[in-house]
């Protein structure tokens, strides 16, 4: 056995905070600190002696740190928990406590010794970590998102078919309800490059992209640049005749829309092939933009600068 004393030494010069509580009822009065807990936390030996040792605690100690310490003190285990406490000047700190009772011969709990650390540092470069790796899954997300969108038009490129087409595809399935598709193309457009140049053609693929945003505005429809000068619209719940007067508005606004520049101006025609149905389990969206193009290419042999209407057989009763 050593000497009383060397325990005595080792207590106080140990270099974290050491505080032994004793038990009262549901109280845990300090009888002892030493040199390194009044360090810490600004309190002098003479000003704890007697207190509850919940003093620490303040307004950003949380109710779940409270209830992790009572239920471990009510229950006479140990426990490891990280806390919000505040120094005596006022100055929050993370206070790294390491709780253990000690029992007399009959195993009843008369003290309770706490070892203490700040751990400040290490909690809140923890947190700063969490909240950057937070902005860069954000940052991800929206660079994911980005790279769904044509450049030139902001609509979006044709990587969408694969997920948000698709899934829209699988719902309006699922629901029974109308799927439309439009094929849109522009008419004769390598001669508007030929005459007026590349600058001018992209002019005119960004004036059709924009009235497409602005005629299919449902945060369901799903308008995506489909090729060089070809456009595909998804709409879910438009009846046959309703997109058939959608189709046509387009087409008689893009026709009617001027496009100047460099004191040249022209308007551009579309051909648009409309496919519209309730799509049955054996269908696929492929099969679906399929029908849509055919119809496109009908409306070019016919002499272009219209809407041509593909139905599907099943239409609701
Ligand atoms: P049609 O009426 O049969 O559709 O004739 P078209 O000339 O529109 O058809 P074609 O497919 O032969 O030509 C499409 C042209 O679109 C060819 C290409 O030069 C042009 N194009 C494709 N992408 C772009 C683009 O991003 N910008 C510009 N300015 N032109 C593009
Ligand atoms: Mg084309
Ligand atoms: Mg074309």
């Amino acid at each position: 056995m050593l000497d009383f004393s060397i325990y005595m030494k080792a207590l106080e010069s140990t270099r974290d905070g050491l505080v032994i509580t004793k038990t009262e009822g549901r109280n845990n009065i300090v009888v002892y600190v030493n040199p390194a807990y009044s360090k810490l936390t600004g309190y002098e030996r003479a000003e704890v002696l007697g207190r509850d040792n919940r003093f620490l605690q303040g307004c950003a100690t949380t109710q779940e740190e409270k209830k992790r310490m009572r239920i471990a003190i009510d229950n006479g285990e140990p426990l490891l928990i990280t806390l919000q406490n505040y120094k005596k000047d006022g100055t929050p700190f993370w206070n790294e406590l390491s709780l253990s009772p000690i029992t007399n011969d009959q195993r009843i709990i008369e003290y309770y010794i706490g070892i203490q650390k700040d751990v400040t540092e290490r909690v809140e470069l923890n947190q700063k970590l969490i909240e950057s790796n937070r902005t860069l899954e954000l940052l991800n997300l929206s660079l994911k998102e980005q790279n769904k969108l044509d450049a030139l038009t902001q609509l979006y490129n044709r990587t969408v078919l694969n997920d948000k087409a698709q899934l829209l595809f699988e719902i309006v399935q699922r629901e029974q309800n109308f799927l439309s598709v439009f094929f849109i193309d522009i008419d004769k457009f390598k001669n508007i490059n030929d005459l007026y140049g590349h600058k001018f053609g992209d002019a005119g693929i960004q004036s059709v992209a924009k009235a497409i945003k602005t005629l299919f505005k449902r945060p369901s429809d799903l308008a995506i640049r489909y090729g060089g000068e070809e456009f595909l619209v998804v709409t879910y719940g438009n009846t046959p005749e309703e997109s058939q007067l959608l189709a046509e508005h387009l087409r008689k606004q893009i026709e009617t829309t001027k496009i100047s520049m460099n004191n040249q101006t022209l308007s551009l025609t579309l051909s648009i092939g409309l496919f519209c149905c309730i799509p049955e389990s054996t269908q696929t969206l492929d099969s679906i933009i399929q029908q849509a193009d055919l119809a496109m290419y009908a409306a070019k042999h016919n002499g272009r600068n219209q809407v041509q209407v593909a139905l599907c057989d099943k239409l609701p009763k």
